[in-house]
C-alpha cells in the first residue's frame, strides 16, 4: 500500500487475508471452548435455563471493522452490564454533582447483592452493584413508569444501534423472587436515597436487567464507550462524552464485583460484568470487547470469559500501565496483516 489516502481503492479482495488479532481470537475460542469449571446462575430461575457451552468473543475497533467468533448472534438478557448505561442516563439527566449525593465511586469489596450503604453517607458504595444501581435506576425521569422504560430502552438503543426488547420471562422471573433487591430499595427509601416510587423504580431494574443483547451487541456498546459515546457504526452519539471518563472509572474501579482489584491489577481496563455470563471491556479511543460464556466462578463472573480478557490484555499490552507494548501500539498491530 502506497499511502493511506485512497485505502478503499488499493485494497484487493483477494489479497485481504485474516489479521493477526482475529487468529488470536480464533486461537482463545478453541483453547477455552473445552474449559468447563464454573456454574450457570440458577437463583433467577429463568437464568438456570441457559446453554452452559454457548461461548462468543467479539471486537468491534472504533472505527468500526469487527472482529468476532462463536455464538456472537445468541441472545441473553445483559443483567448487570446494563448498570454502566444507566449510570451514564443518570449523569446525563441530573449532573455529576447531584449524582454522587446519591450513589458513591467506591468499590465495595463485596457480592454484588449485599445489602449494605456507606455507614456515613448512607449512600450506596457504587452504581456497578445492585444497590447503587437501584438508586441511578430510580433517577431516571419520565411521567410514568412507561415513559421511564421508554426512554431507558432509547438509550440503549442508541448504543446498540438497533430496536431493543425485554426478556419478559426473565423480567417475571426476577420481579417474583429478586427478595434482596426489594429489601435494598426499602433500605435505601427509610434513608431517603430514593423516592416513594420503588415499585416503578425496581420494575425498571428488573426490566433494563432483562434487556436481551447478543455478544456482538455488547461489543458495539463497549466501542461506543471506546469511542468517547459515539457509536461506531451508526455514528450516532449515545451519552455526552464529558461523562465518558466517570462511566469508565467507575468501570475500572468497581466492574468486575468484589473481583475488582484483582482485574484492575491483571487485566488494567475498565470493564463491567453480569450474572447472564456476559463481560465488556473497554480500551478508550481503541476497542471494544465483549465476551459472553454463561459459566460462572463463585463472585459471578464468566470464567471463560476472566480468561479470555486476561490473555488479550497480556498478549497485546493492553494494561492501562503496561510500560512495555502499551494499548497505543494496538492499533497499528489490529491491522497488521490485514493487507499483503
Ligand atoms: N438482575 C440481577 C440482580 O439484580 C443482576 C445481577 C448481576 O448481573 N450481577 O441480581
Amino acid at each position: 500500500m502506497a499511502n493511506g489516502d485512497n485505502l478503499e481503492a488499493e485494497i484487493n479482495p483477494s489479497e485481504v487475508v485474516a489479521s493477526p488479532f482475529e487468529s488470536f481470537l480464533n486461537d482463545l475460542h478453541l483453547k477455552y471452548k473445552s474449559l468447563g469449571d464454573g456454574k450457570v446462575a440458577t437463583y433467577i430461575p429463568e437464568l438456570a435455563k441457559v446453554n452452559p457451552d454457548l461461548f462468543s468473543i467479539c471486537a468491534i475497533a472504533v472505527d468500526g471493522r469487527v472482529f468476532e467468533v462463536g455464538d456472537y448472534d445468541r441472545l441473553f438478557t445483559i443483567q448487570s452490564i446494563s448498570k454502566v448505561f444507566v449510570y451514564g442516563m443518570a449523569l446525563e439527566e441530573h449532573g455529576r454533582d447531584y449524582v454522587l449525593t446519591k450513589v458513591g465511586v467506591e468499590p465495595t469489596g463485596e457480592a454484588f447483592n449485599s445489602i449494605i450503604l456507606d455507614e456515613r453517607s448512607k449512600r450506596p458504595y457504587n452504581p456497578m452493584v445492585n444497590a447503587g444501581a437501584n438508586a441511578t435506576t430510580s433517577l431516571i425521569k419520565g411521567a410514568g413508569p412507561t415513559e421511564r422504560l421508554n426512554r431507558m430502552l432509547d438509550m440503549f438503543r442508541r448504543y446498540i444501534g438497533h430496536d431493543v426488547f425485554i426478556d419478559i420471562s426473565v423480567f417475571m422471573s426476577e420481579r417474583t423472587t429478586g427478595h434482596r433487591n426489594w429489601a435494598m430499595a426499602h433500605l435505601m427509601l427509610n434513608f431517603g436515597m430514593i423516592d416513594e416510587k420503588i415499585d416503578e423504580a425496581i420494575d425498571l431494574y428488573f426490566q433494563q436487567c432483562s434487556l436481551m443483547v447478543n455478544c456482538h451487541d455488547l461489543a458495539v456498546m463497549a466501542s461506543t464507550l471506546a469511542n468517547n459515546g459515539v457509536n461506531p457504526i451508526t455514528g450516532e452519539r449515545a451519552v455526552d462524552s464529558s461523562y465518558i471518563k466517570d462511566i469508565l472509572s467507575v468501570m475500572y474501579t468497581c466492574g468486575m464485583y468484589n473481583f475488582a482489584g484483582e482485574w484492575a491489577y491483571t487485566v488494567g481496563l475498565p470493564a463491567k460484568s453480569g450474572i447472564s455470563g456476559g463481560i465488556i471491556v473497554v480500551v478508550p479511543n481503541q476497542i471494544g470487547i465483549a465476551v459472553f460464556s454463561p459459566l460462572l466462578d463463585d463472585r459471578g463472573n464468566s470464567v471463560r470469559g476472566v480468561k479470555v480478557c486476561e490473555e488479550l490484555s497480556r498478549n497485546f499490552g493492553l494494561h492501562t500501565f503496561d510500560s512495555g507494548m502499551g494499548s497505543s501500539k494496538f492499533m497499528e498491530m489490529l491491522y497488521r496483516g490485514h493487507i499483503q
